[in-house]
């Protein structure tokens, strides 16, 4: 992820709370790991993260296979 682009609007951790939060400001981290901007993520969690990958309006948000 690219927390410098994220304008704080909160939809990814809609589609996928388990993935992602947000410090005091609304920028987005890695609800697990906040300090990280890489995850490995499960199989069981791709949807979701795929979704957010979508709905994020300004690709902070980046997957790589
Ligand atoms: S969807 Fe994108 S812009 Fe919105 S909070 Fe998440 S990372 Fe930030």
């Amino acid at each position: 992820m690219e927390p410098e682009r994220c304008i704080a609007c909160g939809l990814c951790a809609v589609y996928a709370p388990t993935i992602f939060d947000y410090d005091e400001e609304g920028i987005v981290l890695f609800a697990q790991d906040p300090s990280a901007h890489q995850q490995f993520i499960q199989k069981n969690q791709k949807e979701q993260v795929l979704s957010a990958y979508k709905k994020c309006p300004t690709r902070a948000i980046l997957l790589e296979n």
